[in-house]
């Protein structure tokens, strides 16, 4: 089988494979890898979904891009140990589901992405018998889930660093009573020290033997298995033409279903749905793109992104060019420039998208609560509320991203209950946390990494 390849949105890198894009993470010229085709499902895989299992829906997703690179049989395997947990679809009312996309080990649908992304450069390290470092910048709930997802996983370390402020205690537990394979950094500083730090990293050619990795959703690997919950979804809900509802941030989430869609998912339309930050909404209607900047704080943390770092892929897979600015070190200059603007036209027909305010949050957690008895966390009352403003006729899914317990002053403030802990959070208090400490000093990041990757 021919292998499918990649190219960069900047134009500027040489074509790669997908074990080259799952391990090097951005593109040489900074750019997103894209596929250069997109392979299609054929009506038999498709029909098939309706009667198969989680895991081989995603066997079948994931083989069309694997081609050439992984026996299916490794492939199998590594899906059935990725998603171990249930997906459960709720009919809210007569066309109108809740996606649950919460149960997995760290109870944030990041699991989804980071369990097979870990588990396919595992794979591929052990096969060329190198280690790997993943090395990921956190401002709350990407280092758990990856650090969750990476444990025990022999010839890949994790570092993880984190603002020692700004995280949760329960966020932080997360992170530091793991152990092994895991280092958990505090940082003095704060989440752009900690990006700044991770980015120096990438970019050091002292550190090229430790084969520096990274897990955040710019990789095109964390992308791919999001596209599977599409067709899992798609395959419960009977008809065509279905909408999704994606509470977006960093709008990874959502390149997952336009991808799903583009191998041939009969998606209708996607409802794309943020918090106050909202520069997708306003570039959507004006056609002129303007970044959030500082980003504005909401109760749906993790979607307090002023400038979406998949938002360039989007804008090319509908014929633009988004790109930052840079000098001839690589340092930013301006963020979000529109080279080359996308099919405006297209976009307004594929997407709805709004913005709901702080106040519409609260409404809706409270009055889905009395209408239906159910319990919804920010991320997905966004998405609720977003999906109601869209007002399209079903069958329409909205996703719910993370679980209520995470957010227990919220809950217990508007519906007067504490939901109840799910087990991936149970027991973390009693754990005993290790974790190292360190200035915002790119020295100290150095002499960490050499003393941990080289055991
Ligand atoms: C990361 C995250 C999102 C946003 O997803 P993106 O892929 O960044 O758009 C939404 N909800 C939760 C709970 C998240 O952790």
């Amino acid at each position: 089988m021919e292998k499918l390849l990649f190219r960069s949105t900047n134009h500027q890198a040489p074509l790669a494979s997908f074990r080259e894009v799952l391990l090097r993470g951005q593109a040489p010229d900074y750019g997103l890898y894209v596929p250069v085709s997109f392979p299609v499902l054929t009506p038999e895989e498709m029909a098939s979904f309706s009667s198969a299992s989680y895991a081989n829906i995603a066997t079948v997703v994931l083989r069309k891009f694997l081609q050439g690179e992984m026996e299916e049989q490794v492939l199998e395997k590594i899906a059935g140990e990725s998603y171990n947990f249930d997906v459960p679809l709720i009919e809210v009312e007569n066309g109108l589901y809740l996606l649950r996309l919460d149960r997995g080990p760290t109870a944030s649908f990041k699991d989804f992405a980071a369990r097979m992304m870990a588990r396919l450069m595992h794979y591929f390290a052990a096969r060329e018998n190198r280690r790997l470092t993943v090395l990921v910048a956190t401002s709350g709930d990407t280092g758990g889930a990856v650090a969750a997802a990476f444990y025990g996983l022999e010839n890949v370390s994790v570092v993880v660093l984190f603002p020692e402020q700004e995280v949760t205690s329960r966020q932080r537990r997360q992170m530091t009573t793991l152990g092994r394979n895991i280092l958990a950094v505090a940082v003095r500083g704060k989440f752009d020290d900690c990006q700044a730090l991770v980015k120096q990293a990438f970019n050091d050619p002292k550190l090229a033997g430790l084969n520096l990795t990274s897990a955040n959703s710019i990789n095109f690997g964390r992308l791919l298995p999001q596209a599977v919950y599409y067709f899992y979804a798609w395959s419960r809900v009977a008809g065509d033409g279905v909408v999704f509802s994606v509470p977006s941030g960093n709008f990874g989430n959502l390149c997952g279903g336009v991808l799903a869609r583009k191998m041939g998912l009969p998606v209708r339309r996607f409802v794309v749905a943020v918090n106050e930050n909202d520069e997708f909404p306003r570039f959507l209607k004006t056609g002129h793109y303007q970044p959030v900047v500082p980003s504005r704080q909401c109760s749906s943390n993790a979607m307090n992104v002023g400038h979406p770092s998949n938002l360039a892929r989007l804008v090319d897979w509908y014929g633009g060019w988004l790109t930052d600015e840079r000098d001839e070190q690589g340092r930013v200059l301006r963020q979000g420039c529109l080279k080359k603007p996308p099919d405006m036209e297209k976009m307004r027909a594929d997407f709805l998208s709004f913005s709901i305010s702080e106040a519409e949050v609260d409404e809706t957690i409270t009055s889905v609560y009395r209408r239906y008895g159910l319990v919804l966390e920010p991320h997905g009352a966004v998405a609720f509320r977003a999906a109601q403003k869209a007002d399209l006729s079903g069958p329409l899914v909205v996703l719910e991203t993370a679980d209520p317990a995470k957010f227990p002053e919220k809950i217990r403030a508007l519906l007067g209950l504490d939901p109840p802990l799910p087990p991936a959070l149970l027991g973390l208090e009693d754990r005993p946390e290790v974790y190292e400490t360190i200035p915002a000093e790119y020295s100290r990041l150095v002499s960490l990494l050499q003393r941990f990757s080289s055991p």
